[in-house]
């Protein structure tokens, strides 16, 4: 969602500060919290200090950040999750997701509050729809609405929407909770893969049972064994831990070599070292309260390649 430039744009056609002497402003402001922030975040506070106010401003959705009130969009419905039910501390509540976007981007809302989800459960609003959100607050990357926000259709026309997932290429050192990114980066340490059993048919995991496992939904059967490989990379400004299952495995080696002995030890011998593309989302690991990213994507940087298209381009 960030958008360093349209944040530029917005603080110049809102103060009487030229783009340069922004733009020198914010690196002084990095410079000065040695690095500690991300140039947007570096921006935003360089807006409050103009006495730049971006609250109930209308605001285009690759312009929202993180921490946000009184976030003001209008987009379209791109993806409606169903409506999901929930206990916590002892009280049943709902909630309700959905990818709304604009021309600019895309972004997760969610719904708390009752009267907005009932719009939803009466079909007042609908996938595809357009609709106008007040006074919501962003959150790793969403949009939270609750009771004191609005959420109503809007009469506006959305032309074309940025549909494709927003993927920021990050460097490690600005990766935040939520975000989907793209790094390029070296591992730097590959931990022993581990497995975990789970249903042949529905690919869930199951749970031990007695002496046999069974799963929720089809009851005993003999599972299949999935891979979790765990290593470290690092482009350089940081180094961060990242999950692989199956899907992104078999794109570096046959999964089932990982149960050999002798091959997953050639294989991580061989991956260590690997400079790669790597694309995923960043999520926070409760038990090492650290960042990680789980992979959703990965492929091997082709320095050939490179060096040809290099030459191509000569
Ligand atoms: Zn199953």
């Amino acid at each position: 969602m960030q958008n360093y430039d349209l944040l530029i744009e917005r603080i110049v056609k809102s103060s009487d500060v030229s783009r340069d002497e922004i733009e020198r402003k914010v690196e002084a402001k990095k410079a000065k919290l040695s690095g500690l922030i991300s140039k947007e975040g570096a921006a935003q506070i360089i807006a409050a200090e103009l006495g730049i106010n971006f609250d109930n401003q209308d605001l285009k959705i690759s312009e929202l950040m993180a921490g946000m009130r009184n976030v003001n969009v209008v987009g379209k419905i791109i993806n409606l999750f169903p409506v999901r039910e929930y206990s916590k501390n002892g009280r049943d509540g709902k909630v309700v997701n959905f990818v709304l976007a604009d021309d600019t981007g895309n972004t997760k809302v969610v719904l708390w509050d009752v009267n907005h989800i009932a719009l939803i459960e009466n079909e007042t609003i609908k996938n595809g729809d357009v609709v106008e959100i007040k006074n919501g607050t962003t959150r790793d990357n969403e949009i939270h609405l609750s009771g004191f926000s609005e959420f109503k259709k809007s009469s506006a026309v959305m032309g074309d929407v940025k549909t494709e997932a927003m993927v920021s290429e990050v460097t490690l050192d600005s990766a935040r909770q939520g975000q989907s990114v793209k790094v390029r980066g070296v591992v730097v340490q590959v931990f022993q893969p581990r497995f975990y059993r789970v249903c042949p048919e529905c690919n869930k995991k199951v749970i031990l049972d007695g002496e046999e496992y069974a799963c929720a939904e089809h009851g005993k059967v003999t599972p299949k064994e999935k891979a979790i490989l765990n290593f470290v990379l690092d482009d350089g400004t940081e180094t961060m831990r990242v999950v692989m299952f199956s899907d992104q495995i078999n794109l570096l080696t046959p999964e089932a070599d990982l149960k050999d002995e002798g091959k997953a030890t050639a294989f991580r011998d061989d991956f260590i070292g690997t400079e790669i593309y790597l694309s995923g989302n960043v999520k926070r690991n409760q038990l090492f309260n650290n960042l990680e990213i789980v992979a959703s994507g990965v492929e091997k940087v082709d320095v050939e390649k490179l060096v040809e298209e290099l030459n191509a381009k000569e």
